[in-house]
């Protein structure tokens, strides 16, 4: 280990040197370079950061100490000289968003020389920042700016660094944010403009660097720019050091929805990375912290509508094979047979599927009876209408659709079941199958069916029933934490938290994720193939892969995004659920 003897001095002649022997969880021997004997503050920032990189490969569930002050100068940081945030593009900010200033006009013709002021600094080696002291000498380079049509030369003033290493040559710069320029490294500038426009590319339809670079490269030819346009490679890594000062963060509210929303559209966003770049700084809101409080929830069978499996997923296939409809073979000798199905199926109706529902429900039978079987007959054609057809399919499902009756579609149901019109029925649009059932009801016949009004009373007690069983282990409400509970990192203000966690949404955190060790699933995201489904058909392709889930994002119905993040492997509802709890 090499480690920096205080913040202000990172070169390496002031470095001292820590050795250690033994196993990963730090017992071993410890040798400090500079101090002989057992324990010294070189040690303890050494072990520290050893502890805190084992932590990366897999072992989520210890806990960090919080006062570390080991930094690692191996690894790049990509930082820029330019650091003050910029305000994103004019057509992605709300009305509402206020501008930290006023963006200045597009760069047409080459600026003076760029002058040092005092938020000119170096973006030292360490990720840290020295700033223009204007008592030192300065000198004078060239450096290139980059817009939209041409590139051009311009003297730029710089200040050699104290704090960085004399041998890596690096300067405090200036910041030209007021002129709408990005200092990259003193030697490369963009106009916000040209960064910017990649990001409507990209945004507005899929543009990778390379194409896109392209086009701007022949755009300096046609312009006869004397100095062409900058490589890929640049290109993207200075985009990517820009695109962190963009003060996304700011007050992304739906003036309509406001801060708690009603409704959310929570989906995932395929940009999955290779699963090598994740950390252990991610911080997804899955993970579960060593103060999990532990949820005694179990998995419970019977959470469909119709309990019994094997006779609702019989009515489920009389609906599909067409119920009543009496086929006409297309050959003569296949009358016979088709004939026989026919009869077969109204048997079917008559001795098992009627006095089935009838034992759950005397109105589910009648709405049955009268909307999908002998009711459904018009003039020897079956003809149930497609509505209560959905509303059976939806009954009959294998998944526990019942978790769209949440606790406020219930309220509402049992409102309109003690006063029946139009107006109570129009709150239930959270049961889309049952909503659109009424409607037609009340439109045709400006009433509903004495039946129909039974079915929804049937759902809300099967509903209520299904809930207090599932309730029953969770007598008491989720604890909220106070935010004192929660790590926090203080290492550089330049990276926020959320991109270090990979986790930003506009609310802060409220309680930690429970475990649920009576769950046999939770927590295990290497689900087998049967569980994965058809929402989950390129998880397959990720594993193999080895990539990541992407990005879960929440907006809210006006296509405002309230949050987002990284999914290390993909899990499905877990991403959605525990964001919400958290
Ligand atoms: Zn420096
Ligand atoms: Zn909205």
């Amino acid at each position: 280990f090499s480690v920096a003897q205080s913040e202000g001095l990172v070169a390496l002649s002031h470095r001292i040197f820590v050795r250690f022997e033994g196993i990963d969880d730090g017992n071993g021997k410890w040798q400090c370079s500079r101090r002989e004997g057992s324990l010294c503050t070189h040690i303890e920032v050494a072990r520290e950061y050893m502890q805190r990189k084992l932590l990366s490969n897999g072992n989520r569930g210890g806990e960090l100490r919080n006062n570390s002050q080991g930094k690692d100068i191996c690894e790049s940081i990509l930082v820029s000289i330019s650091y003050l945030p910029v305000i994103p593009p004019h057509w992605c900010m709300l009305p509402e968003e206020k501008a930290v200033y006023n963006p200045p006009k597009g760069l047409r013709t080459a600026p003076e020389c760029i002058g040092l002021s005092a938020h000119a600094s170096c973006a030292c080696i360490d990720g840290g920042r020295s700033f223009y002291n204007p008592n030192r000498p300065t000198l004078t380079r060239m450096c290139t700016v980059y817009t939209l049509t041409q590139a051009f030369q311009v003297e730029i003033e710089l200040q050699t660094c104290p704090r960085c290493p004399v041998e890596r040559h690096r300067y405090i710069g200036p910041e030209p944010r007021d002129i709408g320029l990005f200092n990259f490294n003193n030697s490369a500038l963009f106009t916000h403009e040209l960064l910017n426009k990649y990001i409507s590319a990209f945004s507005g339809s899929e543009t990778p660097f390379m194409p896109w670079v392209n086009q701007v490269a022949r755009r300096y030819e046609e312009s006869e720019s004397e100095n062409p346009f900058v490589n890929e490679g640049l290109f993207r890594t200075g985009w990517f050091t820009y695109a962190q000062l963009i003060g996304f963060e700011n007050n992304k509210m739906c003036p309509f929805c406001g801060v708690f929303l009603e409704n959310v559209i929570w989906d995932g966003v395929s940009i999955s990375f290779g699963r090598k770049f994740v950390n252990a700084e991610l911080e997804p809101p899955m993970a579960v912290s060593n103060q999990a409080p532990k949820c005694p929830s179990k998995s419970l069978s019977k959470q469909e509508w119709l309990p019994d499996g094997k006779m609702h997923r019989r009515l489920h296939e009389w609906i599909n094979d067409g119920g009543l409809k009496i086929e006409k073979g297309v050959r003569e000798e296949d009358q016979g047979q088709t004939l026989e199905a026919t009869i077969q199926r109204t048997r079917m109706l008559e001795i098992e599927l009627y006095p089935w529902l009838e034992s759950l429900s005397l109105h589910l039978k009648e709405m049955f009876r009268r909307r999908m079987g002998h009711g459904a007959l018009d003039n020897w054609k079956w003809k149930p209408a497609q509505e209560y057809s959905a509303l059976f399919q939806l009954l009959t499902l294998d998944e526990s659709t019942m978790q769209t009756m949440t606790h406020s579609v219930l309220r509402k149901l049992e409102l309109f079941l003690k006063e029946p019109t139009p107006n109570n029925h129009a709150d239930l649009l959270g049961v889309p199958a049952l909503y659109t059932i009424l409607w037609m009801e009340y439109t045709k016949e400006k009433k509903y069916a004495p039946e129909t009004l039974g079915v929804a009373r049937w759902m809300l007690l099967r509903t209520a029933a299904v809930l207090k069983m599932l309730l029953s282990l969770n007598q008491e409400p989720l604890q909220f934490m106070t935010p004192e509970n929660f790590r926090r990192f203080d290492s550089s203000p330049e990276i926020q938290d959320w991109e270090r966690t990979g986790c930003f949404y506009h609310l802060p955190q409220i309680r930690f994720r429970p475990r649920y060790p009576k769950l046999p699933h939770d927590r295990h995201p290497n689900v087998n193939t049967e569980r994965i489904g058809t929402c989950r058909k390129y998880y397959k392709l990720y594993s193999q892969k080895c990539l990541t889930g992407g990005i879960m994002a929440c907006w809210c119905s006006h296509s405002i995004c309230y949050g987002f993040h990284c999914i290390p492997v993909g899990e499905g509802r877990n991403d959605v659920f525990s964001a919400i709890i958290t």
